[in-house]
Formats: structure tokens, sequence, C-alpha cells
């Protein structure tokens, strides 16, 4: 079912809340160190500031858990918005109550306010119905377009379009055209690429697309999983013990139906995590019990890039190690590259993989679609749809 968008109704002097994803990533400091989902939400800001509306913006940052954590509040993020925008995007103290209440109806035609993290309380994540008409009160139309947060039933993201009719805005409905319309018809070979730290986020996704799909490449903590569960030595790697059950079980259904599941046979080891580690690329059966394994190694690299240039559609989710550091970068790099120069129909995204990207100085057009959900994105492809896009008015 189509949803209605922002161009299906008339914003005009009317208030309109807009669900944004800016979790950034911010340094010690507290600097922005990636801007690109500030960027990613500007033309929807643009948008409704040149159709006269006033724009209330709204989002979560990290995970305070319903309490209000100083270094979470979203003044980076106001002050970037600004810049962007050219115009001063005040923060406000809170997200709902009398005073967000009372400053919002003093607003002029294409002002902006952002208001404060959502998750600064505790009825964010229970999708808790007073929190959401708090939030619904402020505005007389809902435009969601932070996708990252669409597959999660929070009152910033799902809740207040219970109360005021909501809307997709751009990147929602570039989301939701891109990614629904890339499985109609799936050229062969298909290959998934999944790292990250956990199998539980992609557990649903895999066994959805077993039938689909041709090959499996796995790594990064994952990949530790399902070494595990083959009864290899992991060290002091991170492994979801409770998992186990479940990776067996994936590894018995990707073998039975026929299809090929690549894990690392070589890795990348160290028994400290930071940019100065010292790391050595040994084979799997070498690992030591007081190490780590921290990246894909360079012959299991090789190996998934050689399937990635024989693949026609590829998804990826995932860095391949802990990429956020350089000594633990180069797998993630290798598979970013691979799939860059791939002629084939290419898929990827993730927070942390969108990051790395950044990091890489790769261009996002050098893929058939980036997606700025991770969670998200492997629930659409799963489900066909989302919380936080069901809620949304349906196009005449
Ligand atoms: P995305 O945000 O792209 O969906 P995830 O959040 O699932 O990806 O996973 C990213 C995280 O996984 C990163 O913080 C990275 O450091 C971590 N990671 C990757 N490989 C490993 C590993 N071998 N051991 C521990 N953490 C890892
Ligand atoms: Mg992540």
């Amino acid at each position: 079912m189509r949803k209605k968008t922002l161009r299906d109704i008339d914003v005009k002097a009317k208030r309109v809340m807009v669900r944004c994803d800016f979790n950034v990533p911010l340094d010690k400091r507290g600097q922005i160190t990636d801007e690109t989902r500030i960027e990613f939400s500007i033309p929807t800001i643009r948008y409704l500031m040149e159709k006269g509306a006033r724009v209330i913006l709204t989002s979560h940052l990290g995970r305070p858990k319903g309490a209000v954590v100083e270094s979470m509040r979203l003044d980076p993020v106001a002050k970037s918005l600004s810049k962007h925008l050219k115009v001063n995007v005040p923060k406000l103290p809170d997200c709902i109550g009398p005073e967000v209440e009372a400053f919002v109806n003093k607003m002029k035609l294409a002002d902006v306010v952002l208001l404060e993290n959502t998750r600064f309380h505790p009825g964010e994540e229970k999708n808790d119905p007073e929190f959401s008409r708090g939030l619904a009160r402020l505005a007389d139309v809902f435009v969601m377009d932070g996708f990252g947060s669409a597959h999660r039933k929070h009152s910033s993201a799902y809740g207040a379009a219970e109360y005021i009719p909501g809307v997709a805005g751009f990147l929602m409905a570039a989301e939701i055209e891109k990614l629904g319309s890339l499985f109609e018809r799936i050229e062969h070979p298909m290959t998934m690429i999944f790292g990250g730290a956990k199998i539980s986020d992609k557990i649903g996704v895999i066994e959805k697309f077993v039938d689909r799909t041709d090959n499996f490449l796995i790594g990064g903590g994952l990949a530790n999983t399902f070494l595990f569960a083959m009864g290899h030595e992991v060290g002091e790697s991170l492994v979801e013990r409770d998992k186990v059950e479940e990776a067996r079980k994936i590894l018995q259904s990707i073998q039975s139906q026929g299809k090929q599941i690549l894990l690392p046979h070589d890795v990348i080891v160290s028994d400290t995590v930071d940019e100065q580690s010292e790391t050595a690329n040994i084979p799997l059966r070498f690992l030591h019990p007081e190490l780590k394994i921290l990246d894909t190694g360079w012959k299991t690299t090789e190996k998934f890039a050689e399937v990635i240039r024989q693949s026609r559609t590829i998804v990826w989710n995932g860095p391949m190690g802990v990429c956020e550091y350089e000594p633990f970068a180069r797998g993630t790099r290798m598979i970013a590259e691979e799939m860059a120069r791939s002629l084939a129909k290419t898929i990827l995204g993730g927070g942390d993989t969108v990051d790395a990207l950044q990091k890489f100085a790769i261009s996002f057009d050098r893929y058939t679609h980036v997606s700025t959900g991770g969670g998200a994105m492997l629930e659409f492809l799963e489900f066909g749809s989302l919380p936080g896009v069901d809620i949304l008015q349906d196009a005449d």
C-alpha cells in the first residue's frame, strides 16, 4: 500500500512535527564526527520551510534509558542544523510540556525548532500513550523521516501518529520505494553479507532469505558465534553464547537448502582494541585463548571479494570487524570497495556500516542504494513493511 508523503498534504501555517534520525556519532568532546544523518534530513526540512510550515524536529540520540544524560543533549545537532539551513535553529530544553507548547504556539511561518532528546523520557521506548499525546499536542501533522527508527514502536516514531495524521518525509519515501522494489525480481547469484556485533538482529532476515540467496558471507562479531557453534576456539572474542543453538539451526538450514555460507578461515587478532593495537593475521585454528578476533583475515577477505565479483545482487549490513579502529578496518574497507566496483545491484545499510563508508571516503552513488537503517532495513526486507510505515496514512 502506498503511503501519503509530504507532497500529498497542505502544510502551510501548520505545525509540522518531523521525526528525524539525528542519532549521530559524537566524539569524547561532544563534537559530531559524521553529519551524514543530518544532511539526509535537510531536503524534508527545507521543503517545509519553503511551504511556510512551522517545523518542529524530534529525534533520539544514544541510549539515555529514560533519564536526562547531559552528554546526550541535542545541542550539537541544533548547531549543525543551523549551519546547514542557514537559519538559527533553537533547541528547547525538553520535548513535551507546557513550556514547549507555549514556544511552539508562538512560532512563525518557516521557523524551525529542535526538541530535546526524546529518550530522556521513559515513555518514549514504551510507546506510552500519555507521552505520545504530549508530543502530538505540539503539532497538527506528523512527518516520519527517521527510517532508521521506523522498526521500533516508540512514541516519537510511531505513537504520535496515533493521534495526529502521519505522512512520509522524503528520505522515508525514498527508502520505502527503493527497498520495496529491489526484490521484485532478484538477479542471481544473490549474495548476502552480514557482520556487526550481534546475531540476534540478523537471524530473521537470514531465515527469510535462505531460499532466494545463493551465498551468505559472514564476518564481524556475528561470525564468532557461528564459529563457536561449529566447535572452533574463539578465545576472548565477542560471542553471543545464548544464541549458539540458533546459529547451529541457521547453519543447518542454509546447508540443507544447498546454499553456500562462508565464514572466516583466517582472522585478524589482538589482545587490545584501539588505534595502536598490534595485530596478527592467523589461520583460525591457531587462535590463542587470550586473543580476540577483531577482523576477517586477508585470505578470507579475498575469498569474500571473489564471491562479490561473481554476484549480481548483493545486500550488506554490518562491518566485518571493529572498523572504528584502523588496525581492524581492512576487511570492511575491502568489502565496501569491492561492492563499489561491482556492476551488480548493491544494497547496503546500517548506522555503523554507513559510518564506515564515510570514513573510507567512498561515495554513496557508487551503490544502488545506501539505506540509513540497519535493523530497519533488515526488518523491512524481512516483512515488507515496518510499524513506522504502517502507521502512516494510505495514499488515496
Ligand atoms: P550496523 O550499525 O551497520 O547495523 P551493527 O551495529 O550490527 O552494524 O555492528 C557494528 C558494530 O559491530 C561495530 O561497533 C563494530 O565494532 C562491531 N564489531 C564488528 N566486528 C566485531 C568483532 N569481531 N568483535 C567485536 N565487535 C565487532
Ligand atoms: Mg549499529
